[in-house]
């Protein structure tokens, strides 16, 4: 269909790779009703925040753009301006957002981002700010919404929304509501898709993968069996998932994994704490031990797997001994890389009525700890590979030197190499010359 363009849009995001894939969602639809994306804000005729909640940094970061975009608006009265995402899904936010910043015109939340084109519509019309956050029950699963993906070997599919874990920290079974999930064949299908259009790693999206298909009974059809569907699309070449919960990982998944050809060897596994008791408060629903079974049971069935983690320091209650286990559990499992988080109170969730709230200067010091800690095991855990010859699929040149090549192993490790521009997009055996922090150099 040929499309007049009726303007150009920014979408700018703030928060995790769920967020990332709403917006790949609001731009395929813009594209649809004729606007283009532009990198210039100051140019947008419409300008979308795709918000995040899960922390008060990401936070305070709309609340500030937010703010910066009342001269804009000034400036362009027929500027578009839309806040979606985690945060208006928050109870009464949204209404907060109105009165705080009468300059925005479209409020909307997490279950309703393939309405986009309607809000638009109704601005249109009536002038009037859009306000319509939904909560889960409103939701149903909606399929064949347009999707805008960045070009490159990379995409993200959704494979179920919400979570039904409420670990007492978190904020976000209150913004993504209950679990819910995509049926099997139009994820298969969209993922035939996407290879035929030369996607070639492609990451499943849900914050709970595991709990994939609870609600299907008749036919029983769980996380496992999806991979092992999925392995077998044609061409399919790297096959990823995040994020999984350690309670509901069974053996029969890492079966799976390790006989499906195209499913890669990195397990992302949040510990989030190292003591028992405190996985306890923060609702978790396995113990350090049983955390420490799986990550061995792993190693022994794939020895070259990676495995990955997020940590919280300072949560409620937190003592000095509580942190030393999360130091000693670190030592233990000695993870590839680590997403690391100062723990900070959600309104709304029960930990943030919980007494014993870690002060400041501790949580930075311990965070500044585990970082130290865990930087000098992914370094060794990196020197360890020299001389390794890994699997890499080529994505391009590197942003400082365009003569070295940048790529991905199975592990999702980041290999720089020299090498023509031919190899991009394919995969290919690289002898790794030096491990360093966040990268491994190699050798074509
Ligand atoms: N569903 C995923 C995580 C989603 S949030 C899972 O269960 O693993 C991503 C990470 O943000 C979490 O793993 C946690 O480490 C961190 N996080 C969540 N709430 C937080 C809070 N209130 N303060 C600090 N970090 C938090
Ligand atoms: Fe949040 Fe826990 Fe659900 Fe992850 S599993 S999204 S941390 S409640």
């Amino acid at each position: 269909m040929e499309h007049k363009c009726r303007g150009s849009y920014y979408i700018k995001v703030f928060g995790c790779q769920m967020s990332e894939h709403d917006s790949e969602v609001l731009a395929g639809q813009l594209e649809e009703m004729g606007y283009q994306s532009t990198e210039e804000q100051a140019e947008a005729d419409i300008i979308l925040l795709v918000t995040c909640c899960v922390r008060e940094t990401a936070e305070n970061k709309v609340w500030g753009m937010l703010g910066r975009l009342r001269k804009l608006k000034q400036d362009n009265p027929n500027l578009v301006i839309g806040v979606c995402g985690c945060l208006p899904q928050q109870k009464d936010i949204g209404k907060d957002i109105r009165k705080r910043f009468p300059h925005v015109d479209l409020i909307f939340g997490t279950h309703n981002v393939h309405e986009l084109p309607r809000f638009i519509n109704q601005l249109q019309e009536t002038r009037e700010t859009v306000l319509e956050v939904w909560t889960d029950t409103d939701a149903a699963v909606v399929e064949n919404v347009p999707v805008k993906r960045e070009k490159g070997l990379k995409a993200w599919v959704t494979i179920m929304y919400g979570c039904n874990n409420f670990c007492t920290y978190c904020i976000v079974p209150y913004v993504r509501g209950r679990e819910r999930s995509r049926q099997p064949d139009s994820i298969a299908k969209e993922i035939e898709e996407l290879v035929l259009e030369g996607y070639q790693d492609i990451t499943l999206l849900g914050q709970n993968v595991n709990s994939y298909g609870k609600e299907f009974v008749d036919p029983a059809f769980d996380f496992a069996d999806l991979l092992q569907r999925l392995n077998k699309i044609p061409d399919i070449n790297r096959l990823r998932y995040t994020t999984s919960h350690p309670r509901d990982f069974t053996e029969k998944l890492i079966e799976v994994i390790a006989e499906s050809k195209h499913v890669c060897e990195n397990f992302h596994l949040p510990i989030q704490a190292g003591s028992n008791r405190v996985l306890k408060k923060m609702n978790r629903g396995y113990t350090r031990e049983q955390y420490l079974e799986l990550t061995n049971k792993i190693r022994g069935k794939i020895p070259n797997a990676s495995i990955t983690t997020d940590i919280m320091v300072g949560f409620p209650g937190e003592t000095d001994e509580d942190f030393a286990e999360t130091m000693d559990i670190v030592q233990k499992v000695r993870y590839d890389s680590a997403f690391t988080f100062v723990y900070n109170k959600r309104p709304g969730t029960p930990a943030a009525k919980l007494e014993g709230q870690v002060p400041e200067e501790i949580k930075k010091k311990r965070i500044q700890e585990l970082i130290a800690l865990q930087n000098k095991i992914s370094l060794e855990n990196n020197k360890a590979l020299e001389g390794d010859v890994v699997e890499v699929l080529v994505e391009g040149p590197t942003k400082n030197n365009h003569d070295r090549l940048g790529g991905r192993t199975r592990t999702n490790k980041l290999v720089v190499f020299d090498g023509r521009s031919e190899l991009i997009g394919t995969t290919v055996s690289v002898k790794i010359t030096a491990g360093h922090l966040t990268h491994l150099d190699g050798e074509y």
